[in-house]
């Protein structure tokens, strides 16, 4: 729209040029044109007096001739002169013309009189001889001559004299011809030359008010798009959520920064990383809207805590960053350590309490790296250097994180090819009921030996696994050798007691655990009851509803389910009431501080009343001195797993201890195969 305007008072603009030109070029023709004219009528008119003088002359030489024919001739010639001028002065159309006409005819008709006169046979030559008329007529008549030539000269004379009474009279008309030609060719050049200046002053003036609203439309216009820009900057620059610098604005800021940095000495430069812990959890279980409302709440958080001077942006799904510049080091620990804080505090959304932590990585320039990118891959590092180490924590940078992370990028491309090079085998840890002495079964834990790397814990490689996808395959492997062993022990009449088999919440989620389940059931021919799932709390929070569902199902197949690590997680107990569970594990962090540290040996009997309140069995993990064997006895827990009667063992090995393990009468158990 803006622009057709435009366009319309540009071409108005160029149109009132144009015509200016083509009006004063006008003008300038009519000028030179006019002044043409009235150098003619000068002309003309002064040729007019010219001949009048002539014919005046000529007349009056009438009477002193000697020589009367051939003057009267010249007279004669002399008139049609004046008459030819005379007409063309009428011609040029004065205002009085007229006038001039009524003169010339006077003339004429006074000149036909005269003419008359000189037709007379008494002037002829032979009449006039060798004097003039008025030599004669001085002289005195000759005796030859009559009184009618004397009359007739005197009319000659009388006429001759009227001719000349028009002489001033002449003049004057003339004069006054000059005059008015001269003035209106003087009015004609003024309208012309006024006509000349306005066209060219009008012309300027609708141009200067063209371009004065094209100038003031395109200020606006150009306001408009500044301001659209303005607006497109924005949007280019912020997160639409949060409204902090999005990660564009953020790579500009830290490369400006870093070079400031560069040129300043002793500055320095700290990225500090933000990573929401459990956030997808809260995402999943709460629902999207719900996890804008608390990255939203964050993000106000930030900003409230965080100098004005340090950008705070989003870079994506629950990453924050924060660029600090300065001295020393203190500034920026004093900024994560208030981000922890910040993220601690309960979040009120739909009048739920959320909690959360987070996870800070930070790095520095110059120590740790010199451009953006490398600030950047190493906060990260360092953040899930502070994830892995129990988050809700910050970490500073270091080369050995690197590595690490080096490490954990080999390790991946050796897990990759774990299960094809059979680099896996399975161990199988005896649970004991201390009061029967009986062995209820084993759990079954993964073990993993690579050329490489030697023997990795499953506590390093499983969480590998999770982090990429291959739990899955690692999973069922586990299930198949386990199903299978578990088979072989039965055929060979063994009674190795139920199986527990850890499961990632992945799995249950992202395979089709009980069709997995049912076919392994029915390939090895295994009552369900002899098999027990491990499952952490986290599987519950992720997806309550399709927990339970799935659960349920394997549960109504005879499987029985145990919550393992218990205590540890983001517990619920409203959940866990309606949980299809059939088993508590109690975590090996609390049996660790039991009898003697007060809080552990609460929460643990604490654990166990809850457990049977519930009508759940329970079990103790991690168990590995007498004392806490008695502990957990006086406090009713009579399902033991732990180091105190044997560590995860092969299967061979676990064979073994199957026909072997006896409970002493002391209750001192039998380490036959520590
Ligand atoms: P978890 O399920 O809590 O397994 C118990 C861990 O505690 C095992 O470590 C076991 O060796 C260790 N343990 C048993 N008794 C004692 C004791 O008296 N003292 C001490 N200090 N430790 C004891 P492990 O085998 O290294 O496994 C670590 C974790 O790896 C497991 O923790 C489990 O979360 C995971 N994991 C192991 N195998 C599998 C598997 O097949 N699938 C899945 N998804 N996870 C597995
Ligand atoms: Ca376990
Ligand atoms: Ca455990």
């Amino acid at each position: 729209m803006k622009t057709i305007k435009i366009q319309r008072l540009a071409f108005y603009g160029f149109f009132a040029l144009l015509l200016g030109s083509i009006i004063s070029g006008t003008m300038l023709i009519r000028l030179l044109l006019n002044y043409e004219t009235i150098k003619e009528q000068q002309q003309s008119t002064k040729s007019s007096y010219e001949a009048l003088s002539t014919f005046k002359y000529n007349t009056e030489h009438l009477l002193v001739t000697t020589n009367l024919l051939k003057d009267a001739q010249t007279w004669h010639s002399s008139f049609a002169i004046f008459k030819e001028h005379f007409t063309k002065l009428h011609q040029l159309e004065f205002a009085n013309s007229d006038d001039l006409e009524n003169l010339v005819d006077h003339i004429e008709q006074e000149m036909k009189t005269i003419d008359t006169q000189l037709k007379n046979p008494l002037f002829s030559d032979k009449n006039i001889m060798e004097k003039s008329l008025l030599r004669r007529l001085g002289e005195g008549l000759n005796t030859n001559e009559t009184s009618l030539y004397y009359i007739a000269i005197r009319n000659l004379s009388n006429s001759i004299d009227f001719l000349q009474q028009y002489e001033n009279f002449l003049l004057k008309e003339l004069q006054y011809l000059d005059e008015l030609n001269q003035k209106m060719g003087n009015e004609k050049l003024d309208g012309t030359k006024q006509m000349l200046i306005a066209v060219p002053l009008v012309a300027f003036f609708t141009t200067l008010l063209v371009g004065i609203i094209l100038w003031y439309m395109i200020g606006k216009i150009e306001l408009k798009l500044q301001n659209h820009s303005k607006t497109l900057d924005y949007i280019a620059h912020h997160d639409h959520l949060t409204k902090l610098a999005n990660r564009a604005q953020f790579i500009e800021k830290l490369e400006k920064t870093l070079h400031e940095a560069r040129l300043t000495k002793g500055l320095h430069v700290g990225l500090i990383f933000m990573d929401l812990d459990r956030f997808k959890e809260i995402n999943d279980s709460f629902g999207h809207s719900v996890g804008d409302m608390v990255l939203c709440e964050i993000a106000k958080r930030l900003t409230e805590c965080i100098p004005a001077d340090c950008l705070i942006s989003r870079l994506g799904g629950d990453e924050f960053t924060v660029i600090v510049q300065s001295y020393d080091n203190k500034p920026i620990e004093k900024i994560a350590r208030s981000m922890v804080w910040v993220s601690q505090q309960p979040i009120l959304v739909k009048e739920t309490e959320i909690y959360l932590t987070c996870s800070i990585g930070i790095s520095l320039f110059p120590l740790d790296a010199n451009d953006a990118e490398s600030m950047l891959r190493n906060a990260d590092t360092a953040m899930y250097q502070a994830k892995d180490e129990g988050k809700n924590n910050f970490k500073f940078y270091n080369q050995a994180m690197t590595e690490a992370s080096i490490a954990k990028v080999q390790m991946e491309s050796h897990l990759r090819k774990a299960i094809e090079k059979g680099e896996f085998s399975l161990h199988y840890q005896p649970q004991i009921d201390i009061i029967t002495g009986s062995i209820i079964g084993s759990e079954v834990l993964l073990r993993w030996r690579n050329e490489t790397l030697g023997d990795v814990s499953p506590a390093i490689f499983i969480p590998l696994a999770e982090e990429t996808t291959m739990i899955f395959s690692i999973g069922n492997w586990v299930l198949e050798e386990a199903f299978k062993q578990q088979a072989q022990w039965i055929q060979a009449g063994l009674h190795p007691g139920l199986i527990a088999i850890n499961i990632a919440s992945k799995q249950i989620y992202h395979t089709d655990l009980v069709s997995i389940i049912t076919t392994l059931l029915q390939k090895y021919a295994l009552d369900p009851h002899m098999i027990e799932l491990e499952i952490t709390e986290r599987i519950i929070v992720e997806n309550p509803t399709s927990a339970i569902h799935i659960l349920n199902t394997l549960r109504t197949m005879g499987i029985r389910i145990s919550i393992d690590d218990f205590g540890t997680g983001y517990s619920s107990l409203s959940y866990l009431k309606q949980l299809p569970i059939d088993k508590i594990k109690i975590d090996q962090s609390f049996i660790r501080g039991i009898p003697e540290q007060n809080d552990d040996a609460q929460i643990v009997s604490t654990i166990i009343h809850l457990a049977y309140g519930l009508g759940l069995s329970v079990i103790a993990e991690g168990v590995e001195t007498q004392a806490q064997c008695e502990f957990l006895k006086a406090s009713n827990c009579r399902e033991i797993q732990g180091y105190l009667y044997s560590k995860p063992l092969s299967a061979k090995n676990f064979e073994q201890f199957l026909t072997h393990f006896t409970l002493q009468a002391s209750e001192k158990p039998s380490r036959i195969f520590l």
